[in-house]
């Protein structure tokens, strides 16, 4: 009965191990969770407020399908001021969340057949849009060595004929990688050498750490921008995920095609998440510094408490809130009649025996890893990772 489609497509598994944890929390269970990829801080007030406004003028009507110009505007000052890129307005469009955006450019660029390089290991959503558009995903598969970054060679080693875009998240979920500019450099060079588009996943921009701060691969000049879409969105910046805005930007021809596309599924996003977002990007930006200061206060203590669990080991990341340690040392190990030789075997272990929830690296394309999201409170994560420990050595 279903299509084919349909057929080949899974569920978010990082949304799916959400919903188990929070069934387990209602059912009364004293749950820790590390498995959510949203931050813990409320929407600051400033933006709440310009929604309320937008609904108190009556400004809850259908909007234009991309998005209001005075977004559009906020957006395009943005991408000048952040990332040192020229936009116009029919280069830039508002979709319903960066996912949606992405959505978009895959529906408007890919063809059935088309290889489209994703390095490992890389978002849930990425393969999975790609698949549902008919087109093949080819991992390029990057080490902890090299802090998962993928090398322009071994990109360009995958490159065929038939290859048509290349997906790229700086900084990443789930590594926390942030690229450094001389390798997107080079990546660009690859890409424009090629012909391939760059698909180019920005959302965690403004969460970087230890100095360490994000370049866009479309800012290097007109030869690359004309050959990457930038994706970035609210969700994460502003604490907004549940507003339902992000946005893209690149060659006017592939936006339209995006636009219409979106004129004949959701329509415009929100009229009133729209008005909160351009309070978001024009307003205070003194939110993202509160947040991030947080952020990395969490970040230090996880990975250290992390790498002093025997047999866990994690490389420090440099952006987004994300620890991916490596757990593959535990795999062979039991307890009782639970044996672990996964990190489904040792996510699922975590839940029962130390009631903490996070991810497992399978997810992610690596087997390897778990992954553990920090953004919740210091509290938390100090007792989560005592359960961890408590429960990894039970094991032998
Ligand atoms: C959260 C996330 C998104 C989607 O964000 P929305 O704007 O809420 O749709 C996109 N890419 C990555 C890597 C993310 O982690």
């Amino acid at each position: 009965m279903l299509s084919q489609r349909a057929k080949k497509i899974k569920p978010s598994p990082t949304l799916s191990i959400d919903a188990k944890a929070k069934a387990m929390k209602a059912a009364g269970v004293d749950i820790v969770g590390f498995g959510v990829g949203e931050p813990d801080f409320d929407t600051p007030e400033n933006i709440k407020e310009a929604a309320i406004k937008a609904i108190k003028d009556g400004f809850t009507k259908y909007t234009p399908v991309g998005g209001i110009d005075p977004l559009k505007d906020a957006i395009i000052e943005k991408f000048k001021k952040d990332n040192n890129l020229n936009y116009t307005r029919k280069e830039i469009i508002v979709s319903c969340g960066a996912k949606h955006s992405l959505y978009n450019i895959a529906q408007a660029l890919f063809d059935p057949g088309d290889e489209i390089l994703i390095p490992s290991p890389y978002w849930v959503s990425y393969p999975d849009q790609v698949i549902l558009n008919d087109a093949i995903p080819v991992f390029v598969k990057t080490v902890e060595a090299d802090s998962f970054m993928a090398k322009p060679e071994v990109i360009e080693s995958h490159i065929t004929k038939r290859t048509k875009a290349l997906i790229l998240n700086s900084p990443s979920n789930p590594t926390g990688l942030t690229y450094d500019k001389k390798t997107l450099e080079k990546i660009a060079e690859v890409v424009l050498k090629h012909n391939i588009y760059v698909v180019s996943d920005e959302i965690y921009e403004k969460l970087t750490y230890d100095g360490v701060t994000h370049v866009s691969i479309a800012s290097f000049n007109n030869e690359i921008k004309a050959k990457t879409i930038v994706v970035n969105g609210l969700s994460k910046s502003y604490a907004m995920t549940g507003w339902r805005i992000g946005y893209a930007a690149g060659p006017k021809e592939i936006v339209k095609a995006m636009t219409n596309i979106q004129s004949q599924s959701t329509s415009n996003p929100t009229s009133i998440a729209q008005k909160a977002a351009v309070e978001a990007l024009t307003g205070l930006q003194d939110f993202i510094h509160v947040m991030l200061t947080e952020f990395d206060k969490r970040r230090r203590f996880l990975i250290k408490e992390l790498n002093s669990i025997p047999g866990m080991s994690c490389i420090t990341p440099t952006g987004a809130f994300y620890a991916f340690p490596n757990t593959s040392r535990l795999y062979g190990k039991s307890l009782a009649s639970k044996k672990i030789s996964s990190s489904s075997d040792f996510s699922l272990y975590l839940l029962e025996e130390a009631k903490v929830a996070l991810v497992h690296g399978d997810a992610f394309g690596d087997d390897n890893y778990i992954r553990l999201s920090y953004a919740t409170s210091l509290d938390e994560i100090n007792k989560g990772v005592s359960r961890i420990r408590e429960a990894v050595n039970r094991l032998s």
